[in-house]
């Protein structure tokens, strides 16, 4: 085909209300009943045949312990060796695609998604990742058809960065998927995440070996089925729920391992990284690492911060999704000044937020993902709240009976350093540390220094200096900056998102900068005039 072909310029989705008496309440209202109603029975898919290993895992609700979704089946070593020789396989063919055909797959993709699929997603992520239909709508609808559609242009954007030529030659490059497989492995808390970690690799060219975390496997699995409705061909995307370990290791002592894409915690993407370069000498290529991983997000308050708009942020960036997000706010210094100011209606507006089941819409949060979280979160508040150096002034309560409930929890850390202010709990806890008006100097010094990630971070002040002093002094402390802000909710194409530090290797989300990573240029120089005589001019005789 002849022509300079351009995909639709996106624009974000629009964010559905679900408010009462709205169609899209009562299409969401049904597919939860659908969904809670199923007895699934998920396989693993490769090459588009289902497979049923016969080792089955239940598919939880983590806020009710009663309900059970079915069963999904996992994957091995054996079944990812499979899964990776039929990906190759696949990806023959798919990479030999004109650019438009495969672009149309996602861009129809994320059409579905905005109709017929909206539903059926939202519903999945809700129940399956105990979300409310804001947060899912935000997640598992709209951020992952932006992916799909700004993906699709930001590689229009990539595929016109062409060489200059002089006279008599024409150079090109060509972008080339990368000649191998992809590992993407994702993780609980964003179905987008999953879909974007499998599907733009694949959106360029490349074959995908997909494992999806075992707490998401029912969005995973509804996305691959839409994308396969939208006409992405068998084996370009192989769904490989299962054991983490077996999988991983066959997918990384393959020679043909050319990239893991990873979201997930700091210490499995330092131990994935290890295994890569244990094994750097067996791979026909090197492979590219992009992780993103943990944060432990402030917000800093200058003497001059706007109170109500503070205190509005803490909440909504700490506890929104249980502060399940990588975003999420989780530490926070604010001078003695404004914290006389916001305390009681912190502590006010905490304890009224509505907790339980996300199929309750009133309920602002909801559980959190496993017995392993609630019982590492549920230690930190324990320990908040016996002290020294820290006291519990709002939530602090919790019960696994029903499912895992945590209460929000505001943590006032006097010390500095208490593990509240420094670890990645990723949980509903918020820890505050005031410091004295006059020390805005040292705190900033505090903020920069107190953690080892550096994913999101946001400052509150009116002055002008002291967003200056921030943006500064906090240069390196965040990936994803916000200026009175909460320093969660980045919207694809707007805030490209990920951190530096040991939050990941920052190739941004959702972006060009991302989709670079999984194509290879070849450079190609065509000379249209080629010379015949060996001697140069300046070898002739005077
Ligand atoms: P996790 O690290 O437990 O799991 C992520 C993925 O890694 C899952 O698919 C899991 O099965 C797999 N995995 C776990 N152990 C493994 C092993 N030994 N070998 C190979 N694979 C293994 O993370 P999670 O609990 O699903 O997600 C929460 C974490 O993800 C938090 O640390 C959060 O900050 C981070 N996160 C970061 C971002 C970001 O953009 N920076 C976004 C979302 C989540």
């Amino acid at each position: 085909m002849s022509g300079t072909i351009r995909v639709p310029p996106p624009v974000n989705e629009p964010v559905l209300s679900y408010a009462p008496g709205t169609p899209e309440r009562t299409e969401l209202k049904a597919a939860l009943r659908s969904i809670s109603d199923q007895d699934a029975d998920i396989p693993v898919i490769i090459g588009g045949e289902e497979i049923r290993t016969g080792r089955t895992r239940p598919l939880l609700a983590p806020h009710d312990h009663g309900l059970r979704l079915g069963v999904w089946h996992e994957a091995g070593a054996e079944e990812a060796r499979r899964a990776i020789a039929n990906t190759l396989e696949a990806r023959r063919e798919w990479a030999s695609w004109p650019w438009e055909d495969r672009a149309a797959v996602f861009l129809k993709a994320a059409e579905l998604l905005s109709t017929s699929w909206r539903a059926t997603l939202n519903a999945a992520t809700m129940i399956g990742q105990s979300k409310t239909a804001f947060q899912a709508e935000i997640d598992s609808a709209c951020e992952t058809i932006d992916f799909f559609r700004f993906g699709a242009h930001f590689a229009d954007g990539i595929f016109d960065h062409q060489p200059v030529s002089e006279k008599g030659v024409w150079n090109r490059i060509e972008y080339r998927p990368l000649e191998g497989f992809v590992y993407a492995v994702s993780p609980f808390n964003f179905t987008a995440i999953g879909a974007n970690l499998a599907g733009t690799p694949a959106m360029v060219g490349c074959g995908v070996l997909w494992k999806p975390s075992k707490h998401a496997v029912l969005s995973a699995y509804y996305n691959y089925r839409l994308l396969e409705e939208a006409g992405l061909p068998p084996g370009v995307i192989n769904f490989v729920p299962g054991d983490p370990v077996g999988i991983t290791a066959a997918a990384m002592e393959h020679p043909d391992f050319a990239g893991l894409h990873f979201t997930g915690s700091t210490g499995v993407f330092q131990s994935l990284w290890t295994t890569v370069g244990r094994n750097i000498a067996r791979y026909r290529t090197y492979p590219r690492l992009v992780g993103e991983t943990g944060g432990k997000d402030f917000i800093v308050a200058h003497p001059s911060a706007d109170r109500a708009a503070l205190s509005t942020a803490i909440v909504r960036g700490s506890f929104e999704y249980q502060g399940q997000k990588c975003s999420a706010a989780s530490r926070a210094y604010v001078p003695a000044s404004v914290w006389n100011g916001i305390r009681d209606d912190l502590v006010a507006r905490t304890d009224a937020l509505a907790m339980g089941d996300p199929t309750d819409f009133r309920n602002f949060v909801n559980a959190v993902i496993d017995r392993g979280a609630f019982d590492t979160i549920t230690g930190y508040v324990d320990r908040a709240a016996a002290g020294p150096g820290s006291e519990v002034i709002a939530g602090g309560a919790y019960s696994d009976r029903e499912g895992f409930f945590i209460r929000p929890t505001l943590v006032l850390a006097a010390d500095p350093a208490h593990e509240t202010m420094c670890d990645e709990i990723f949980g509903p806890v918020m820890s505050i540390h005031v410091y004295p008006d006059d020390k805005w100097s040292e705190t900033l010094d505090m903020v920069d220094s107190t953690s080892p990630y550096a994913l999101t971070g946001a400052v509150f002040s009116q002055d002008r200096r002291g967003v200056r002093d921030a943006l500064e002094r906090l240069k390196n402390a965040a990936g994803n900056f916000y200026i009175n802000d909460k320093p969660t909710g980045a919207v694809v194409g707007q805030q490209p998102f990920g951190g530096a530090r040991a939050s990941g290797t920052n190739d941004k989300a959702g972006s060009a900068y991302n989709i670079v990573r999984w194509l290879s240029p070849r450079t190609i120089k065509e000379n249209l005039a080629p010379p015949t005589s060996v001697e140069y001019p300046f070898m002739g005789a005077e």
